[in-house]
């Protein structure tokens, strides 16, 4: 659990450790981030101001929230003197992509988990990448996946870090955290934060990072009244208030990763209009929810919303031909 120090004191110090980090500048990172303004006539129309946070633009492969989960767990990895990172995805998991990087990067072992027995690292460009990285690839039964996630204890070994399936730990929620103190502009200027969410990290994560009078709204990308109990719950265990965070579960159209026409001509629309890219999985459907928000006024006129633009782009070219299988 959360030391009861401030937040923000917390981040400093593993921020501070995080410059420390042997290689840490071979990888590239766009630290400052831009804010956008976007204009779109739904926008103009109903007098909201939308500005997008470009996380995306981070970096090309440890693109968008993946850097921001993963680096305060680096740390924790190099306090416990542990060269190996181990964790769990699914076939097209932007996560483990992005540590397969991070550990070629910086000189460390990485394992990763993947769910499905029946696969190997032939079936898609990410499991490919991530095995020339050095990446080792387990490929496990969905049943074993889930005792595994569980109880990961067989797999805890010397020298060996774990991290959970998405990054999602207290320290992936404190560097989602993070992502608001690194912010050029100040945050009191929005009325809204807008994110979209898998397993929830990101989203707790900012809610820790906000002031309280910043609403905070995320939108599911997963389908099912699970995923609300699961956010109750979770934020039932962090210093945060009740009423200022909200999380759709109406908004996945259809399930994790169902994709369809409607959804490709908002995504082709939206970036003719704006110049800015999504990626079908969490970005647009969150955009096409803001739409939605916009036109039912749960976000009023005069408001200015901030959009995190939490990458995933790098996932993106396996819409083209083949769609993925739902389950990632
Ligand atoms: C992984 C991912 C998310 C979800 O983040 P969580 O912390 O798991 O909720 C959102 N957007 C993009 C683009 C992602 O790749």
């Amino acid at each position: 659990m959360l030391p009861t120090y401030p937040i923000v004191d917390l981040i400093a110090q593993y921020e501070s450790e995080l410059e420390h980090l042997p290689r840490l500048e071979e990888l590239g990172l766009h630290q400052d981030l831009a804010i956008e303004t976007l204009s779109h006539p739904h926008f103009c129309h109903y007098g909201v101001q939308v500005a997008v946070l470009r996380a995306d633009q981070l970096h090309p492969v440890i693109s968008g929230n993946k850097w921001f989960k993963l680096k305060f767990n680096l740390v924790q990895a190099r306090r416990q003197n542990c060269s190996e990172l181990l964790s769990f995805g699914g076939a097209w998991s932007n996560h483990l992509h992005a540590l397969a990087y991070l550990g070629q990067q910086l000189g460390l072992a990485t394992v990763g988990v993947i769910r499905g027995e029946e696969l190997d690292a032939q079936v898609n460009p990410m499991l490919q990448e991530s095995v020339q990285r050095g990446m080792t690839l387990q490929f496990v039964s969905r049943r074993e996946f889930r005792e595994l996630r569980q109880d990961c204890a067989m797999l805890e070994a010397q020298g060996r870090y774990l991290i959970p399936e998405g990054g999602d730990n207290m320290l992936g929620m404190l560097g989602a955290a993070s992502m608001m103190a690194a912010l050029q502009t100040d945050i009191n200027d929005f009325t809204h934060v807008l994110v979209a969410s898998g397993t929830g990290c990101t989203f707790a994560g900012l809610r820790l990072g906000l002031p309280d009078r910043v609403q905070l709204l995320g939108v599911s990308a997963l389908k099912g009244a699970w995923v609300q109990r699961a956010m109750v719950k979770r934020m039932a265990q962090l210093p945060v208030s009740t009423d200022n965070w909200r999380l759709s579960t109406e908004h996945h159209r259809g399930g994790f990763a169902v994709i369809d026409e409607s959804l490709l001509s908002f995504m082709a629309e939206f970036g003719h209009n704006t110049g800015l890219e999504l990626e079908p999985v969490y970005t647009a459907k969150t955009m096409s929810a803001l739409f939605d928000f916009i036109q039912q006024q749960t976000i009023p006129a005069g408001s200015r919303v901030l959009f995190i633009h939490s990458g995933g782009l790098q996932g993106k070219r396996g819409f083209e031909p083949n769609p993925p299988q739902p389950g990632e």
